[in-house]
């Protein structure tokens, strides 16, 4: 046999195997979804400005110009309301739309004629335009009944309450500063820093069903859960369950997602408390976290008049008495608390003092990467 055939009848080589490809799910690049003007423009702006509540124009240093629309909605919104933004946003935005961090909808628009229109689009449609500036945005809130698992208020509900009695200061800029408010449906998860925010406040230790502890919860990752230790394995009519030592438990809720046996909302005893003086941000000052300055508020579905009041008093005792460019935590420092009291006229009770010592050593209260 001649070695020309020998190589024509040998067997191919096995293909290479496949190399899996690793699934990205990280956050999209943003730029694929840019509005053309901006992504030809992206890092060379030159300067900005403010035409009117609710419009910011940029300007690039190639001399092109985009007007962004910023417009509140109802927050959770149905599949027939996001069409109907879709659709404003093809008819006058080019198809782009993004949404700020406090659930804004902005449009972009690169021709200056078609600003106009589109105010009155959203308007017309029941979709103020607003929230720039020294406005009080629109108010961040968590999930409340429809999507979150451990909820003791809905904070969607509130929020739109509020923000029906806010519609005016939405739309103009009539705040010292731009003011951030928000509502958190539990005290534990989600929620933020807010010039003035709304959070759940449970005021009685969580009540257990033994019978399901065993089977639904991991006792472990529940004692662990806890941050002041007052939850023990126990065995209670011969299953496994724990027991908490109610002289230790602050209320705060921590043990209910890992155990939901655990059960601690409750229609009577879960309130809603007002803190106030939240910063995120690191402009002109360190960022700040809240306290509380109003406790115990009837959590009072559906439209919480007593919180909604309560809010109101404050946000515009801070309207009428800040200095212009002072946050609600610039005007407390400056006035003192105990002024800030006065002038709210806010009664201060025992319930506002915080003394729970371990948040000294380990709550984080810096921005600073730590290593
Ligand atoms: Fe501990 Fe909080 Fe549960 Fe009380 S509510 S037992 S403090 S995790």
């Amino acid at each position: 046999m001649s070695t020309a055939t020998a190589t024509a009848t040998a067997p191919a080589a096995p293909a290479a195997p496949k190399m899996r490809t690793p699934i990205e799910s990280g956050v999209p690049d943003n730029k694929q979804y840019m509005h053309p003007t901006m992504l030809k423009n992206y890092g060379n702006w030159k300067w900005h400005d403010r035409p009117r509540p609710g419009v910011l124009h940029h300007v690039s240093h190639s001399g092109d110009e985009i007007w962004t629309v910023r417009a509140g909605t109802q927050r959770q919104m149905d599949v027939y309301t996001i069409r109907k933004l879709c659709d404003i946003g093809d008819q006058f935005a080019d198809g782009h739309v993004r949404f700020t961090i406090r659930s804004n909808i902005e449009f972009m628009v690169a021709d200056e004629a078609k600003v106009a229109p589109l105010i009155e689009a959203l308007t017309s449609s029941g979709f103020p335009v607003g929230g720039t500036g020294n406005s009080v945005s629109m108010i961040a809130h968590t999930q409340g009944w429809l999507h979150c698992d451990i909820p003791g208020t809905d904070a969607s509900g509130a929020v739109k309450a509020l923000m029906d009695d806010l519609y005016e200061e939405f739309i103009k800029e009539e705040m010292p500063n731009r003011v951030h408010l928000s509502t958190s449906c539990c005290e534990i998860n989600c929620g933020g820093q807010a010039d003035i925010a709304i959070i759940v406040q449970h005021t009685k230790p969580p009540k257990i069903n033994h019978d399901l502890v065993a089977n639904a919860c991991e006792r472990p990752a529940v004692v662990a859960r806890c941050p002041v230790a007052a939850i023990r394995p126990a065995m209670v009519n011969g299953k496994p369950s724990l027991e908490i030592d109610e002289k230790k438990c602050m209320c705060c809720g921590a043990c209910y997602p890992p155990c939901p046996p655990m059960q601690i909302n409750d229609p009577e005893h879960t309130k809603l408390a007002i803190w106030v003086g939240g910063k995120n941000s690191n402009a002109r000052g360190k960022p700040v976290f809240m306290k509380m300055v109003a406790s115990g508020l009837p959590n009072n579905p559906p439209r919480w008049p007593e919180v909604s009041a309560m809010v109101k008093k404050i946000l515009y005792t801070y309207k009428n008495d800040a200095r212009s460019w002072e946050r609600v935590s610039d005007w407390i420092e400056r006035i003192g608390w105990p002024r800030f009291f006065e002038k709210c006229d806010l009664p201060f009770t025992k319930y506002l003092i915080d003394d729970w010592r371990g948040s000294r050593s380990t709550l984080n209260a810096s921005t600073h990467i730590r290593f």
